[in-house]
């Protein structure tokens, strides 16, 4: 199907991906792990990849088994890790697709070790380590004694070990390089006592373009490989370029008579003969129903009206005499010399432009250009 059969999509430009993940890869002098959990970011997870991978990506990195599973269906076979938590009954699953699992606790890894030799298998696994995130993560000083504990499980081979950034993407603090300390002096150890993992790795997007000592053996790109800023304080050049568009159509225009109130409760009522106009996005899509939504029309920004419905919602053509059925609607991206960020819209809902791309629906499609 083309674009023309949708009443809302998105628009992912490859080219824009390929554009970033060399950027990613010069800046920090590393090979880069495309963070592709989460449908890319919203993006399309298959598709993502395998630009990523063609662009020079070495690895790419999920947060669910799921995901990995559903890569390798897709026929891509890169080294892949597994960044979250992984149920032991997916061991086996794991291992035979070459698919890296992260491990942490001793009791879940004991169980992969298990399930996979009683398979016959070998699994690869990255010891994950807390040096102040406090999610996933053995602390420093437990990991040596973890490692050599789980050398001698059968089924195991031990590939990676990782941390990951809380701050990194926050103005100049010295909590990045006191994290880049601690894993830094871990990883001497390990070397001195020979149990040093073959691929080390620290820094998501906004580690690998500010931090250089955070680089390691390779650096994992999440954020700005979308060409979407890690933060407001830790902003892209602007070589990046952000693949993502979301669009919708003018599907209904019409003058509603003064006084009439407009969508569910009436929250938003005409205080004069009014032109609106119906486009079919809504909640249900990830447009999220607040009031205040803006979208573009004809290069010009204007308000939707009351409440977003599930599947469609009303915006004001009071300034926009030319608008015509069929007119393209953005939410986010650019129309003629007009731009709307997701940025822009995370900031208008009180959140950030990660939730604003991993909140637009399955449903919505992806529409590949670029390439
Ligand atoms: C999501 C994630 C990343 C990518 O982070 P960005 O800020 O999007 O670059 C890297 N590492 C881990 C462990 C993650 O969970």
């Amino acid at each position: 199907m083309n674009i023309a059969a949708y009443s809302t999509w998105v628009e992912i430009d490859l080219n824009a991906i390929q554009n970033n993940i060399r950027l990613i890869s010069r800046v920090s002098g590393r090979p880069v792990m495309a963070v592709v959990k989460g449908n890319a970011y919203g993006h399309g997870m298959v598709e993502v990849a395998r630009s990523a991978l063609a662009a020079g990506a070495t690895w790419c990195a999920v947060a669910r088994i799921e995901e990995a599973l559903q890569l390798r269906e897709a026929g891509v076979n890169c080294p892949l890790l597994v960044l979250g938590y992984t149920a032991p009954v997916m061991a086996v699953d794991a291992a035979r697709h070459n698919i890296r699992l992260t491990v942490y606790e001793m009791d879940i890894t004991r169980q992969y070790a298990r399930i996979v030799s009683a398979a016959g298998l070998t699994l690869k696994v990255h010891v994950k380590v807390d040096t102040g995130m406090s999610r996933l993560g053995l602390l420093p000083v437990q990991v040596a004694d973890f490692i050599t504990q789980i050398s001698s499980e059968r089924g195991l081979q031990i590939e990676g070990l990782f941390t990951h950034f809380a701050r990194a993407d926050q103005p100049q603090e010295p909590y990045t390089d006191f994290q880049i300390e601690q894993f830094s002096e871990l990883v001497s150890r390990l070397e001195k006592e020979g149990i040093r993992p073959p691929v080390v790795h620290a820094a998501n997007s906004a580690g690998s373009l500010r931090y250089p000592a955070a680089g390691f053996d390779l650096v994992r790109g999440g954020i700005a490989i979308y060409g979407l800023h890690p933060s407001d304080d830790a902003p892209l050049t602007n070589e990046f370029m952000p693949a993502l568009s979301w669009k919708t159509r003018l599907v209904s225009i019409k003058t509603i008579p003064a006084g009439q109130g407009v969508s569910y409760c009436h929250r938003y009522r005409a205080k004069t003969a009014e032109k609106i106009g119906v486009i079919p996005v809504g909640y249900a899509d990830g447009l999220r129903r607040v009031l205040g939504n803006k979208m573009l029309i004809s290069e010009q920004f204007v308000p939707v009206l009351g409440s977003v419905c599930m599947d469609q919602c009303m915006i004001s053509l009071e300034n926009i005499p030319e608008a015509k059925l069929g007119d393209e609607v953005v939410i986010i991206g650019t129309q003629g010399h007009a731009a709307r960020t997701a940025e822009q819209l995370g900031a208008e809902w009180g959140t950030i432009n990660y939730e604003v791309t991993c909140g637009i629906a399955h449903r919505v499609p992806r529409v590949f250009i670029g390439l």
